[in-house]
């Protein structure tokens, strides 16, 4: 790893046209304060940056709608965001905005550099055109009837009943989703960045250069740059925007995608005059925290903008999280599918914190994640209050009882394994969180904090001080012994405020209030020690760091969450459409849709990822139960389908499990090997009928011991109100092992 001198660290700007919720605090914000908090810990030059995104169609359209200027929309939303941020404790060094001055100037200085350099393609193309709304349409802002499932909802880009992708021109019955009119072709010109120039170098770059990128992200650019790059428009249609710094161009502003991540230049500019150490020296550390709807923008597209202009470094890493979901369902702001924070903040105050913990130990590192209140619940009671909190509780009423109120001594004539134990833990413990912060795996690095907590927890139950104080009295080293615990605790207690701090500052902040120490001996580097607190030093009472949570409280959560819910099939509402797809992580611009709004935008970055990008907005409700038949499961998004691996395969054999009358051992043929499945079918088919017979086999489903018998998958069958079982098969005899899909 290169030796750094700074880090600068740049967490997705937030789109300004919706309040804040947890996804995005999960995707990038509360991962981002976690990195920035821990750096500053290690006394590193590090500085925090981020705004408000306040450009791009859809905040004109939500102005429209609504009767307001843009100006007001962005106004309002920037405030409530970034109170929202401030309020759980995300210790931006500067949270601006892309309306400020310093931002247009730097944004269209940016652009007229590359311009003079000769790097954009002019272009004259026909976009589809509102002549009532008298707006350029993204695809996203056209709907009409799919062509292929009928759904007369589906948007220009996608149907999200049937998952097709789609083009306008396919649409039958093509109209605008803001007026209404049919939309008609227009010409338009605009300046193309290409992208394709770079491809080569950015292969190199990261295919080669960056290897130890996170899995979801390597992935993603390695498949975008397989499937080849195009030139972008650079530019649309608009008033709102950053205007593009050319005679002549009139009406056209910056794509916000090219403006948005020079946000990040902006902001530092405003915050420090010393700026330029932190994007144009190469000994700088530049972290891009984002959700994964936003790599493209962060690792392919903005990357070649800067190596296109060449004053500036390129980042060293975009550790993007996946999605958080809510209750098993995709976030969706049009529905109101959603937690909130200013609701939380008003529902749980002072309690940042936990809610800070949930995201952590649950983020969507690797994958797509669940947020559940039950969840939340169990976390806090059983986690933050059992453990992490009843440890230290414990240590300092035993103290005030047992040691009057200082810190003991510690004979070391006394040491036994179990003292030397906990201390190779703490020591231990350091390490690994260190490692995880600092390859941003928040959540391992947060599990070792936890992890530590238990075993103190355990040293203490095994110490039993205060059962060893019945002896006080009668035997001369009962209070030597008690010492050595409580001291050992009381250390290790300091030590939990060091590691617990980049996750949960206010808790933190608590423990350091009880044991009066100062902020500089709370620095990373004395963690791991057992010289934090002096020998006779007297401590605060203690206080009670986290409070259970009430079953009400959560069924409160739980029954406002499905109430809330705007059931609207079709259209997005007041163009939130683009909030919704990037709700689930960090910012507010997607790959697809509003983004391209005004311009051939989608030219060459509707990529493999794209389809994934879009949010469930045309949801229906999960159906009720009618004439027998089971109701309809909730909804699930494509990626979950894609995950379940069906294949065709043939039964070469079938015998009676012992002594299961409803099991039967079946071996079947997948094509690529044979496997064996145990199924419950016994009593609908004798073994000797099923030879040879066809069927469709899940074959990715975790094994199983059924009987003693390891059952590796599962057969497709349909019940029937009878209850009995009937194989699901094909039209004709078909190969196995094929795909299903
Ligand atoms: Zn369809």
């Amino acid at each position: 790893m290169t030796d750094y001198k700074r880090i600068l660290v740049t967490a997705a700007l937030p789109y300004a046209n919706g309040p804040l919720h947890i996804g995005h605090l999960a995707g990038c914000y509360l991962p981002a304060d976690i990195y920035c908090r821990y750096q500053r810990s290690q006394q590193r030059d590090i500085k925090f940056v981020g705004g408000s995104d306040e450009h791009g169609v859809p905040i004109t359209i939500r102005a429209l709608k609504e009767g307001v200027t843009p100006r007001q929309v962005v106004d309002k939303y920037h405030e409530m965001i970034k109170s929202s941020l401030a309020d759980m404790h995300i210790s931006f060094d500067i949270y601006s905005r892309t309306s400020n001055p310093i931002h247009h100037e730097t944004a269209a200085g940016f652009f007229k550099t590359l311009y003079d350099k000769g790097l954009f393609e002019e272009k004259e193309t026909e976009q589809y055109y509102d002549e009532k709304a008298k707006l350029f349409l993204a695809d996203r802002y056209i709907t009409g009837t799919c062509p292929i499932c009928g759904n007369p909802n589906a948007f220009g880009d996608q149907c999200e009943k049937c998952g097709s992708s789609l083009s306008p021109e396919q649409l039958i019955d093509p109209r605008s989703t803001l007026s209404d009119a049919v939309p008609i072709k227009k010409k338009t010109t605009h300046w193309y960045f290409p992208l394709q120039d770079y491809e080569s170098w950015l292969r190199e770059w990261i295919l080669e250069g960056h290897k130890e990128w996170k899995n979801n992200v390597y992935g993603q650019c390695k498949s975008w740059l397989d499937s080849g790059l195009q030139s972008r428009a650079m530019t649309r249609d608009s008033n709102w925007g950053i205007k593009v710094p050319l005679p002549g161009a009139e009406g056209k502003v910056l794509y916000v995608w090219f403006d948005a991540p020079i946000g990040y230049i902006s902001a530092t500019k405003e915050l420090t005059e010393h700026w330029q150490d932190y994007w144009c020296r190469e000994d700088t550390k530049l972290v891009h925290f984002i959700g994964k709807d936003n790599i493209v923008f962060h690792c392919i597209i903005f990357p070649a903008m800067l190596k296109a202009h060449g004053d500036f470094v390129l980042p060293d890493n975009v550790p993007a999280n996946e999605f958080l979901n809510i209750e098993g369902e995709k976030v969706s702001t049009s529905r109101n599918w959603a937690v909130w924070v200013h609701e939380y903040l008003r529902d749980f105050p002072d309690q940042q914190d936990v809610l800070r913990y949930v995201l952590c130990s649950n983020a969507p590192e690797t994958k797509d994640n669940d947020f559940t209140w039950r969840d939340f619940q169990e976390r806090n009671n059983s986690e933050l209050v059992a453990i992490f909190g009843n440890f230290i509780n414990r240590t300092m009423v035993l103290m005030h009882k047992l040691c009057n109120g200082k810190v003991p001594p510690f004979h070391n004539e006394l040491i036994d394994d179990a003292d030397r134990q906990l201390i190779a833990d703490i020591q231990q413990a350091k390490a690994r969180v260190e490692d995880g912060l600092e390859h941003f795996k928040f959540r391992d690095a947060l599990f070792e904090v936890m992890d530590l907590s238990r075993k103190a927890n355990k040293y203490m139950q095994d110490k039993q001080p205060w059962i060893v104080a019945r002896e006080l009295g009668k035997d001369p080293s009962a209070q030597k012994l008690i010492d050595n615990c409580l001291h050992l605790c009381l250390q290790l207690t300091a030590n939990l405020a060091i590691f617990i701090y980049p996750f949960l500052p206010d808790t933190a902040k608590k423990i350091q209030h009880m044991l009066k120490v100062v902020d500089r001996m709370l620095e990373w580097k004395n963690g791991g020690t057992l010289k934090l607190l002096s020998v006779g030093y007297s401590l605060r009472a203690p206080e009670l760091l986290f409070r259970k949570i009430e079953d009400a409280e959560i069924e409160k959560q739980v029954n406002k969450l499905r109430a809330g819910v705007i059931s609207s099939p079709g259209a997005p509402a007041s163009g939130t459409a683009q909030a919704d797809t990037a709700a689930a992580t960090g910012s507010g611009k997607t790959t697809t849709g509003p983004s391209a709004i005004g311009a051939a935008g989608a030219t060459g970055v509707t990529g493999p990822s794209a389809a994934n990008a879009t949010d469930g907005s045309s949801m229906t409700e999960p159906g009720a139960a009618t004439a027998g038949l089971p109701p309809v499961k909730p909804q699930i998004v494509y990626d979950d389908f894609a995950k379940l691996d069906f294949r065709t395969g043939i039964i070469i054999s079938a015998e009676k499990v012992a002594k299961a009358d409803k099991l039967l051992k079946l071996e079947i043929d997948l094509g690529f090997e044979t496997r064996t499945i145990v199924s419950g079918i016994a009593q609908h088919f004798s073994p000797e009928s099923l030879t040879g017979k066809q069927v469709v086999v899940v074959a990715n489903l975790a094994p199983r011991k059924m009987k003693g018998i390891e059952s590796n998958g599962m057969i497709l069958m349909a019940e029937d109100a009878a209850g009995k079982l009937h194989f699901i098969n094909s039209d004709g005899p078909v190969a196995p092992g094929l795909s299903i899909s």
